[in-house]
């Protein structure tokens, strides 16, 4: 293998991603460029528009499929509340919530014209009860037509549809292969001005970690519903520049089936090494010390051959499926996550990736999460020659990451599982 990271004499940084084989050069001046982007001026919130921002607000929950399941908190402790009927979406305050993607990647007929797969018994049960009330009713009809609408069916054809015509067509919004999970907060509890928006980052280590569990059991419950399902793409995509519809905190499950060109490119890899991750992931971070913090069970460590700078969380159980690690792994995973996110501030657009390993292959990937800084934008140069410029190199992205994570556990905002290293 080409060593995966090499300074030459002038200072040009070339790398190589030892999973994917993604060529990567930060050239020296380009690295002085600044990372932040321009920081918009910050405007005042209208108070009247408190928990209506954008549609993902938790105000404006029947703008928004039919709720699979919420997080609530409760005097016991985190609930999870499945069911609910569109009467009853505000008998608590969700501090997450999982819903059906109102513009899915693979859409229902996708699934079940090319596999024969059809709605659970659940599902259908589900839909019945959603559609039995009147509000549930309203919801959905809108939401039918509104899709209509947004694929180009003119409104005139809109008047001419029944109501059964509008139950008939709301399968896709109970029988789901793409999850969104959203956060209950679009800018942080009291904000007054707009760019006090409320990431990954700003939740508290134990909220970030509910979410990251409440992710993974969503996963499991696609994979579960979905036997043609041979992966669930999970990410985040935070700030429009990263290719967010809204400003607000959210995750996105995306059930596909076929493998990723990223996992197949791995899974080959790691049959020809199965020790692939564990040498290449923490033990080279290590070697190079690109490790930023770690906690008992996963590290965190600056990214080698990313197109964008990059934080890289691995568990390390080496080969079990998300679902399948214990409290201890999930928490330690998703406070890694949240130290990176809260050292890399919430002005800057990201994507977080997760990878896991599929469940038909029987070799050792374990749970990862990649966050990508979207500072830069790729041009001609890229799609030329597919070798891309990123302008900070991983050492760089070491040093800066480990400066705030150090100042954010003097202050408490990390969690006490969390030791920076350096
Ligand atoms: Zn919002």
């Amino acid at each position: 293998m080409t060593e995966p990271l090499e300074r030459l004499p002038d200072g040009t940084v070339k790398q190589v991603n030892p999973f994917t084989g993604t060529k990567v050069w930060t050239l020296p001046d380009r690295g002085a460029r600044p990372m932040m982007r321009t920081l918009p001026t910050p405007l005042p919130l209208n108070p009247a528009d408190h928990d209506r921002y954008c549609a993902f607000c938790w105000g404006r929950m029947l703008d928004t499929t039919p709720e699979i399941a919420r997080l609530v908190r409760t005097a016991d402790g985190w609930a999870e509340v499945r069911g609910l009927l569109a009467e009853e979406l505000h008998t608590s305050v969700p501090e997450f919530r999982v819903i059906p993607n109102l513009f899915e990647i693979l859409s229902y007929d996708y699934w079940h014209l090319s596999h024969g797969w059809h709605a659970t018994a659940h599902s259908d049960a589900r839909r019945t009860a959603y559609l039995s009330t009147p509000l549930g009713r309203e919801q959905v009809s809108g939401l039918v037509r509104a899709k209509l609408l947004a694929r180009g069916v003119p409104e005139a054809a809109l008047a001419g549809r029944t109501f059964e015509d509008d139950m008939r067509d709301s399968i896709e919004f109970f029988a789901s292969n793409h999850d969104v999970v959203i956060a209950r907060r679009h800018y942080l509890d009291g904000a007054t001005v707009d760019t006090q928006l409320s990431g990954s980052g700003t939740l508290s280590a134990e909220e970030h970690w509910q979410y990251v569990r409440f992710t993974i059991e969503a996963a499991r419950q696609l994979y579960a519903d979905n036997p043609f399902a041979r992966y669930v793409s999970i990410f985040q995509n935070w700030l429009s520049s990263a290719g967010a519809s809204f400003d607000h905190l959210h995750k996105q499950l995306v059930a596909i089936d076929e493998l990723s060109v990223q996992t197949e490119r791995e899974a080959a890899r790691v049959r020809e090494e199965p020790e692939l991750y564990a040498r290449w992931g923490e033990g080279y971070a290590a070697e190079q010390g690109l490790v930023v913090a770690r906690a008992p069970s996963a590290v965190a460590f600056a990214g080698v051959g990313h197109r964008y700078p990059s934080i890289e969380i691995h568990s390390r159980n080496p080969s079990a499926l998300p679902w399948e690690l214990d409290d201890d792994q999930v928490r330690d995973f998703a406070d890694l996550l949240h130290a990176c996110h809260a050292a890399t501030g919430v002005d800057v657009p990201t994507n977080e990736e997760w990878h896991h390993r599929p469940p038909s292959l029987d070799l050792r990937m374990p749970v990862r999460a990649v966050i990508k800084w979207r500072i830069s934008t790729l041009a001609g140069f890229e799609g030329d020659t597919k070798i891309y410029v990123n302008t900070i190199d991983p050492w760089t992205v070491r040093d800066r990451v480990v400066v705030r994570l150090k100042e954010l556990a003097d202050e408490g905002a990390l969690s006490p599982s969390v030791t920076v290293i350096g």
